[in-house]
């Protein structure tokens, strides 16, 4: 008998209409995903429902095969993907798929999304990258995403949004949100200019600052 824990299906709920009212998706699209690390159980979103309307009792849990472990929804369409992320990488607690305006504008353009802003470079790195496109909801989505998100914490699908991870919920929607508001500048600034990208080697520095000095000691 697995251990189901409550707290991570309420926190699909209020993560979900927090994507939703961030603006980082729309409708009952993107999906999201948090995995117990002492159970390893996944707890996704149900396919196709609105943000607002999901409570507790609708969250699938799933193992990391993708069976049924509780919940009388089906899950997301998505899963394939999150799973096969959590397979991967060891570190990520958290999944994020979003459908965010600015971000998906230079999924669009099939480009990637380059180191900009100090808050992108601590929190994101060097660039987001783009992945090749996959029909949604298939295996073949799920490896393209695996084999371009490498290890990294963010990246671009083609015609449809991102995908965002980290070591908890909070983490990957600060990643989410960096993402999308530096798709906006870079968007803006393309429009009027052209944008300076940030030196590599201080990228470095800046990612490493925030890993290991940012903020009050504990
Ligand atoms: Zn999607």
């Amino acid at each position: 008998m697995q251990i189901v824990r409550e707290a991570y299906k309420n926190e699909i709920v209020d993560g979900g209409k927090r994507l939703l009212h961030q603006g980082l998706t729309v409708g009952t699209w993107g999906n999201l995903s948090l995995k117990d690390p002492e159970t390893g159980l996944v707890y996704i979103k149900p396919s196709g429902m609105p943000y607002d309307d999901i409570v507790a009792d609708d969250v699938v849990v799933m193992d990391e095969n993708g069976r049924i472990v509780e919940g009388k929804r089906k899950p997301s369409i998505e899963f394939r993907l999150h799973l096969a992320i959590y397979a991967h990488r060891p570190d990520v607690l958290a999944v994020l798929h979003t459908h965010a305006i600015y971000s998906s504008v230079f999924g669009t353009l099939h480009e990637e999304i380059p180191a900009i802003s100090e808050d992108f470079a601590e929190i994101i790195g060097q660039r987001v990258s783009c992945s090749h496109y996959e029909l949604p909801g298939t295996e073949a989505l799920a490896e393209s995403v695996i084999a371009a998100l490498g290890d990294e914490k963010a990246l671009l699908l083609p015609n449809h949004g991102a995908v965002c991870v980290g070591s908890s919920f909070e983490e990957a929607l600060k990643v989410c949100a960096v993402l999308e508001k530096t798709a906006h500048i870079y968007l803006l600034a393309r429009a009027i200019g052209k944008p300076e990208v940030l030196k590599p080697e201080d990228v470095d520095v800046m990612k490493n600052f925030m890993k290991t000095s940012y903020g009050q000691d504990k």
